[in-house]
């Protein structure tokens, strides 16, 4: 173990453990951009820096591991202006886009800007402009807003082992780029978007749905499959505007495509919403049968539904529906036996439910004829 103190306060922290980890350990704040706890340290941004007693010049504290009987220094004048300075320098190639930006209210880049009083630039230069914008379906890409990070390259490639993006040119041009520059074509995981720290990466669907200080957030469960994700839906007037996830929870905060982007079928008008009870066959007048029923997309709600194929199905409550299912496998399973009923689970619900299913099939109706569609 390694003595250090940072601040006048001392602690014993183990070998390999960086000053900023350290200094977190005291609940010292130590201001970042391109840190990311989940992945390898990069030092790009150069708000961390530190000053340690006996090196003559600042050192980023993300980077630099305690030695034994180290004295750090996380703030004083001097550091604070330097790290004023890296601020506005960063801004001085940013759009002032804040009015619009989807991320403003959540942005670490704004956030920072705000405590350090920043309000007008003394660097002026040149500015990149981008014009052209990523026609992929889910993940909006606004370089303008990039300040280079590397947050997204990383957990791309440590996370989600895949690679999709990385830094490309030199200097002043450099950018990050997907192969041959071409619209981003991937896993569309959206990790890149959960640790961008500025507006650069975005949720297409999100867009203009709400501010966040009008979402309502619920925790829930992803109904996709049986990893069961915890996911934090954004609710704002009792719409769905945005999934993300949080890093506290046993999927560290990292989703699948499923989990993050699609979720527009939960306020579909094509979704049932009331139990339908098929009429009996004799009391049909031969209608054609519905879309979805001959296996095609349903692409009707329930009142369509009701109106269209009124002579098939009526509109039923859950506990008439409830009460009607359960007398007709009990007429079923007494006529035919428990090995005439078969149940098919869904990969939307979860692991909990899916349980319960089997219990109710083996040790209600009797048998081990379940099966599940394993994926969506
Ligand atoms: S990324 Fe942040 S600082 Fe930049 S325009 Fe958006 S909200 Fe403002
Ligand atoms: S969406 Fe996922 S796979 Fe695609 S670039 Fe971002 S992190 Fe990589
Ligand atoms: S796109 Fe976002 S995460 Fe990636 S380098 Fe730019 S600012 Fe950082």
């Amino acid at each position: 173990m390694f003595k250090v103190t940072i601040d006048g306060k001392t602690i014993e922290v183990q070998e390999g453990t960086t000053v900023l980890d350290a200094a977190k350990m005291l609940d010292i704040p130590i201001p970042t951009l391109c840190h990311h706890p989940k992945l390898t340290p990069f030092g790009g941004c150069r708000l961390c820096i530190v000053e340690i007693k006996g090196i003559p010049r600042p050192v980023t504290s993300c980077t630099t591991p305690v030695s034994d009987g180290m004295e750090v220094t996380t703030s004083n004048p001097y550091i604070e202006d330097l790290r004023k300075t890296v601020l506005e320098l960063i801004l001085s190639d940013h759009p002032n886009d804040c009015m619009v930006c989807e991320k403003a209210g959540d942005c670490t880049l704004q956030e920072l800007a705000y405590f350090y009083g920043i309000r007008e630039n003394r660097f002026e230069g040149e500015r990149r402009i981008y014009t052209k914008r990523d026609g992929n379906p889910f993940i909006e890409r606004d370089l303008e807003k990039c300040i280079m990070c590397g947050r997204c390259v990383k957990v791309c490639d440590e996370v989600e082992g895949v690679g999709a993006i990385d830094f490309g040119y030199r200097g002043f041009s450099s950018k990050i780029c997907t192969p041959f520059g071409k619209d981003l074509n991937c896993e569309f995981c959206g990790q890149c978007v959960a640790v961008c720290p500025t507006g650069a990466l975005t949720g297409k669907m999100w867009k203009q749905k709400g501010r966040q200080k009008d979402i309502k957030e619920i925790e829930t469960t992803c109904p996709y499959c049986g990893c069961g994700c915890s996911l934090t839906l954004h609710v704002r007037r009792n719409e769905v505007i945005k999934i993300t996830s949080r890093e506290d929870t046993l999927n560290e905060g990292w989703l699948c495509v499923k989990g993050r982007f699609s979720y527009s079928f939960i306020n579909s008008p094509d979704r049932l919403t009331k139990p339908l009870i098929r009429i009996a066959p004799k009391d049909q007048s031969n209608p054609p049968l519905p879309p979805f029923v001959k296996g095609g997309r349903g692409g009707i709600n329930n009142s369509l539904l009701v109106t269209r194929y009124s002579s098939l199905f009526r509109e039923a409550s859950w506990d008439e529906a409830v009460d009607y299912i359960a007398k007709r496998l009990k007429t079923l399973k007494d006529k035919y036996g428990p090995d005439a009923i078969a149940g098919l689970s869904s990969a939307r619900c979860t692991n909990e439910e899916n349980y319960l299913f089997q219990k109710f099939m083996r040790a209600g109706i009797g048998t081990n004829n379940i099966d599940h569609c394993a994926r969506y």
